[in-house]
């Protein structure tokens, strides 16, 4: 299967290297630019989006990151990648930055501390039936969108929790952690077309 890297500076990676390596890809763990120029798609997990945001420019890896979804290198983000993967976003800490790519707002810890975690079943059009079963932690919430990106789910009430812009695919939820691998198959299908 196709060589594939999960950023592994902080968050759920070995979530997200086991439903990789389980639909066939060979996985890396990603920490140094060698290992980012290595493979044909990233992966950026759920976790803080402030610590890996630090842990990436510590790293060395925040130019690295930004060359390669601008040479369009496919880049699936969950929860804490979506953020990172967002040209804006609100209630960042002091200083938060992201990688950017996605023609998106994103707002972080959107539901507030007393909904801090909760499950919902998403109608995601793109995949049919059934239904996304999403699990969101601290989650956060895609507040605006550029023309370019597509909107693969939203909540009932509208609020958008997954997108796609060409080579860059975000969910507010988890899939990793609730046996959904669609989003996964969708993020490989685009590996193997670039
Ligand atoms: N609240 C976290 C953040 O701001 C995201 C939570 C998650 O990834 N489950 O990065």
């Amino acid at each position: 299967g196709p060589r594939v890297g999960v950023l592994a500076l902080q968050g759920d990676v070995r979530e997200h290297a086991r439903v990789l390596t389980d639909l066939g890809a060979e996985v890396v763990l990603v920490r140094r630019p060698e290992e980012l120029a290595s493979v044909a798609g990233l992966v950026l997990p759920g976790g803080e989006s402030s610590v890996i945001d630090k842990l990436s420019r510590a790293f060395g890896l925040q130019q690295p990151l930004r060359d390669a979804i601008a040479a369009g290198l496919p880049v699936y983000g969950t929860c804490a990648g979506l953020i990172l993967l967002a040209e804006r976003i609100t209630d960042g800490i002091a200083g938060q930055q992201t990688l950017g790519g996605l023609d998106v707002t994103v707002q972080r810890n959107a539901f507030g501390s007393q909904v801090d975690s909760f499950e919902a079943d998403l109608d995601v059009p793109a995949f049919g039936d059934p239904a996304v079963h999403a699990v969101f932690i601290r989650a956060p919430l895609v507040t605006r969108v550029g023309t370019g990106v597509e909107v693969l789910a939203a909540l009932e009430d509208d609020r958008i929790v997954a997108v796609q812009q060409g080579n860059l695919l975000g969910t507010a939820f988890h899939p990793e952690v609730a046996g959904e691998t669609r989003f996964h198959r969708r993020f490989l299908d685009l590996v193997r077309a670039a």
